[in-house]
């Protein structure tokens, strides 16, 4: 692309070829002149934020899954006793479970589709699918 002295160097690409950007140039980088977004600079920092963002809202959901993984285990580590006295409410609350937990299934294949080495992940996938051969009685015991 051919720039003039005055013009930035940043590019558009909102026709189908990117075309020359037609912004006031305000700042000068290595020899070439920017528009205040197309600004080298800039265009860092605002990547740097956004990743910066996205990673705190992955740490934010790591975190979510990591105190329900705890209940998770939790639940699962119930002594015999404690699990049948749990027994009356769960049957009664078998058909929702049952539907509840292939939800949950769908949603971490979702996260595993994203992250497929998330150990979290992984092992929320392993107890739902044993509660749900269990339920379904595909199970051997
Ligand atoms: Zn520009």
């Amino acid at each position: 692309m051919n720039y003039t002295a005055n013009q930035c160097h940043g590019t558009v690409c909102t026709d189908i070829w990117p075309r020359n950007c037609t912004k006031k140039p305000v700042v000068e980088r290595d020899g070439k002149w920017y528009c205040k977004i197309h600004d080298p600079e800039y265009v860092e920092a605002r990547r740097a934020k956004q990743s910066a963002e996205a990673d705190a809202r992955w740490k934010a959901r790591c975190h979510h899954f990591a105190l329900h993984d705890a209940k998770l285990k939790a639940m699962v580590g119930l002594t015999m006793e404690e699990a049948q006295a749990l027994t009356p409410a769960l049957a009664r609350a078998a058909p929702k479970l049952h539907e509840a937990t292939k939800i949950a299934l769908d949603l971490v294949k979702v996260v595993l589709y994203d992250h497929p080495d998330d150990d979290i992940a992984q092992t929320q996938k392993q107890i739902i699918e044993q509660a749900l051969a269990k339920a379904e009685g595909k199970e051997a015991k």
